[in-house]
């Protein structure tokens, strides 16, 4: 169990305890929904984009702690950018997680985000941690239709 300790880095447990920007956002114009059925992980994104840019950001769901941290942490890190710049963040993000384990993440593109660098040397848990971004990419892109990673 010893990487454990990397994967369940303090962010992560703070962001599954105490989760931002968790609940329906009113007046959200973009929504979408993913799930992970190997984990039993489901994320609802609502977004409210205006010009092209994503002035707020929410989402509701449930399943394991990584699923739920990457939700926070991706609505908290693409809220006030524009769609182009989220986009952008969601391919450095899918980029770090499919990379090898001892590749450097590339902290200055991705910030805290790096945090979930650990889920690498577990390949189940990728899907957790991506399921948030492939969510939000749904919801940018006008696809209510439902994520799923299978
Ligand atoms: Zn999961």
């Amino acid at each position: 169990m010893n990487g454990l300790s990397e994967l369940y880095q303090q962010l992560i447990i703070d962001h599954n305890r105490n989760p931002r920007n968790f609940g329906a956002l009113d007046g959200a114009n973009r929504t979408a929904s993913g799930d992970n059925p190997l984990c039993g992980d489901q994320i609802r994104v609502y977004l409210r984009v205006t010009n092209g840019v994503i002035e707020d950001a929410r989402f509701e769901g449930n399943g394991c702690a990584i699923s739920q941290a990457s939700a926070s942490l991706m609505t908290t890190a693409v809220r006030g950018k524009s769609a182009a710049a989220a986009l952008e963040l969601f391919r450095a993000f899918h980029r770090m997680v499919t990379s090898p384990p001892a590749e450097a993440p590339d902290a200055k593109a991705l910030g805290k985000l790096a945090a979930f660098a650990g889920v690498r040397t577990f390949p189940a848990r990728v899907k957790c941690a991506n399921l948030a971004w492939h969510t939000l990419r749904a919801a940018l892109e006008g696809d209510p239709g439902g994520v799923s990673t299978e």
